[in-house]
């Protein structure tokens, strides 16, 4: 369950019917708090759609990356993607096995991609020059899936452009033919090929061209295991926000994919690889409210928090709506919420809440896909603890860091150590 306003006269917001106020008061602020219930709506909201496939859901793991959220994936039945080694060995620390683990870097070094192999990772191979030294140091005997970057345009439209130079990632389509040529070449087995363009598509036809040009890429490589269309599914970041409709997506790709496998001569599995998905909408991020300024022009409500914690407003103008979760009934004004980072670091400029006081607590929504994943230690703050509520249950499941987390790995120059060196001018 969400959280919800139990309305005015109990005023009380809650998650899976604990108070949010009793967690903040438990585990002090500012928290991130994730509710598992939301993600297993998540997930199931995706089988259904899919029911007519084999589908797979790889969880892409960079959006929240906390130990017990991948193993509440993986308790579903959710596998997970990677994009480093470390993500990885994090997700085999929470039982996936290495073979369920598909790993999608971009421009890592060979080192790593050795270690990849050698846990046993699934390798998705993003560049020909990739390509190429995973042919010549393995030849027949690693199986991968190529990234194929079809030239799908932000917005929905497809446009095949000449050069790739927009995206980073993938392989071109505009290099099939030699790509094709090194797998011949080496003997590389293809087992399964991968598109994630990155951009939020909102219509399943759009989508469907993109898939097209899969399955027709499809035929220069008979012993497919799997298709995986990555991620790209557009979340609701506030009322009437335009959403990918799943249900739509999910029994127009499901008809689409078998009519493809039938053509092709056998079922193969169909992977997608959401973040943002399953997990932005389960997490919040509980602030406290140090001071309400009125200035001139605005009023200003400063939180405990910052662009060290979520920083998706500043890096992205990333809209994520704002409860007052102390005062639910308060008259609306206008605020413009900023973090305490001595930086420009605006979490929303002129918003409508109920009446903002000091030592309100305040709720950011959508705060759990790269929110915490992306927080750092600027300005010397220490990142907020977690909670995940977990039928019924606030855990913690990790503890707030501490001065000497600021210290850790530091090293200490004993020649620095020696008395004021006297000043001459
Ligand atoms: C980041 C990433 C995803 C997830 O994207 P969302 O927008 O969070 O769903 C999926 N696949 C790959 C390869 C990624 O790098």
């Amino acid at each position: 369950m969400h959280i919800e306003n139990r309305g005015a006269a109990s005023g009380h917001y809650q998650i899976q019917g604990v108070d949010v106020l009793a967690i903040a008061d438990e585990f002090g602020l500012p928290l991130y708090v994730y509710d598992a219930d939301k993600i297993i709506e998540k997930i199931g909201l995706l089988r259904s759609s899919f029911a007519g496939v084999n589908l797979k859901i790889k969880y892409a793991a960079k959006a929240l990356t906390n130990i017990s959220i991948l193993k509440l994936m993986r308790q579903q039945g959710v596998e997970m993607d990677s994009v480093s080694v470390n993500e990885a060995r994090m997700g085999m620390l929470a039982g996936f096995e290495p073979g369920q683990i598909m790993f999608t870097p971009s421009g890592v070094s060979f080192d790593e991609i050795r270690e990849a192999v050698e846990l046993g990772l699934q390798l998705n191979v993003d560049s020909l020059p990739l390509l190429e030294w995973v042919g010549q140091t393995y030849g027949p005997s690693v199986p991968v899936s190529i990234r194929i970057n079809p030239h799908i345009a932000e917005g929905g439209n497809i446009k095949i452009s000449t050069g790739h130079k927009d995206s980073k990632f993938g392989i071109s389509i505009l290099q099939r033919t030699e790509i094709r040529k090194v797998v011949e070449r080496y003997q590389i087995p293809v087992v399964g090929l991968h598109v994630h363009t990155g951009s939020d598509f909102k219509n399943a036809n759009a989508f469907l061209r993109g898939a097209e040009i899969l399955f027709d890429l499809a035929n220069d490589y008979p012993d497919l295991k799997f298709i995986d269309f990555g991620s790209g599914f557009k979340v609701a970041y506030k009322a009437g926000d335009h959403v990918t409709d799943i249900a739509e997506l999910g029994s127009k790709v499901s008809a689409t994919f078998r009519a493809f496998c039938e053509q092709y001569g056998r079922d193969l599995e169909l992977w997608f690889e959401p973040g943002k998905f399953l997990v932005s909408e389960c997490g919040h991020l509980l602030v406290r409210t140090n001071i309400v300024k009125e200035n001139p022009s605005r009023t200003f409500v400063a939180v405990d928090s910052g662009l060290n914690h979520l920083i998706r407003p500043m890096m992205y103008d990333a809209y994520h709506d704002i409860k007052n979760v102390s005062n639910p009934a308060g008259e609306e004004q206008l605020y413009t919420v900023v973090g305490y980072i001595c930086e420009t670091d605006t979490f929303a400029t002129d918003r409508l809440l109920p009446e903002v006081r000091p030592n309100d607590v305040l709720s950011f929504e959508n705060a759990g896909a790269y929110g915490f994943s992306m927080a750092s230690n600027y300005n010397a703050r220490l990142r907020p603890a977690e909670v995940l509520v977990y039928e019924g249950k606030p855990y913690l499941i990790r503890q707030r860091e501490t001065f000497d987390d600021l210290l850790r790995g530091q090293v200490d120059i004993p020649e620095l150590n020696s008395e004021v060196i006297e000043q001459s001018l």
